[in-house]
């Protein structure tokens, strides 16, 4: 049953509206004032010098993830594609040459101007193979096709820009644990 919410009683100086709308006024000539003598004070970032510190669960722009030989970790099995309600994520899947592995992707684009940014292609993925955690959350091109990013650039990121506690960050090639993590992967016991 729907709920009434009552509406407020107004009194006789707020239904002439006149004495509201100079003290509309006054508030953003107050601002106004403030923002010329007191800038210090207000939330305001000299953007672009200055780039927001954005969190790293932030649902920025996504990266795959990589295996110690720097592979991918995605096994192109379209659990990604099939949650994401944009239908903006394209993949093209080919045989592995890894006899632990049954397919990689050939192709994985995601088409940034069609994307919600809603993680369900993270939270779908089996593999941990896709995240949202590269904080660049600020995209700018001059194209409609530099939105649409390929598997190479989705693969561009350095282990030194994550956390030493993301260690399956720090096992792909460059990261802290890379070294064991090769071995480990080479005699087979870290796909
Ligand atoms: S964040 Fe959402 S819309 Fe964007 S690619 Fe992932 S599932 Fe699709
Ligand atoms: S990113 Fe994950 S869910 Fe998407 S195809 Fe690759 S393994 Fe499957």
């Amino acid at each position: 049953m729907a709920k009434v919410v009552p509406r407020p009683e107004l009194t006789f100086w707020e239904r002439i509206y006149f004495a509201e709308i100079f003290k509309g006024l006054a508030t953003t000539l107050g601002h106004a004032v403030k923002t010329v003598t007191r800038p210090d004070t207000l939330p305001i970032l000299m953007y672009p010098e200055v780039q927001p510190d954005i969190p790293r669960d932030y649902r920025a722009r996504h990266r795959l993830m990589k295996r110690p030989d720097g592979s991918p970790r995605c096994v192109a099995c379209y659990m990604c594609s099939t949650a994401c309600p944009a239908r903006c994520i394209s993949i093209v899947a080919e045989e592995s040459p890894d006899r632990h592995i049954e397919k990689r992707p050939a192709k994985f684009e995601i088409d940034l101007l069609l994307c919600v940014f809603c993680g369900f292609c993270v939270e779908a993925c089996p593999c941990d193979a896709i995240r949202m955690d590269t904080r660049k959350a600020i995209l700018a091109g001059d194209s409609r096709r530099v939105f649409v990013i390929d598997k190479e650039q989705l693969m561009d990121w350095d282990p030194k820009d994550y956390p030493a506690t993301d260690t399956q960050s720090q096992k792909a090639p460059g990261g802290s644990l890379h070294a064991q993590a090769l071995t480990d992967f080479r005699a087979g016991s870290d796909h």
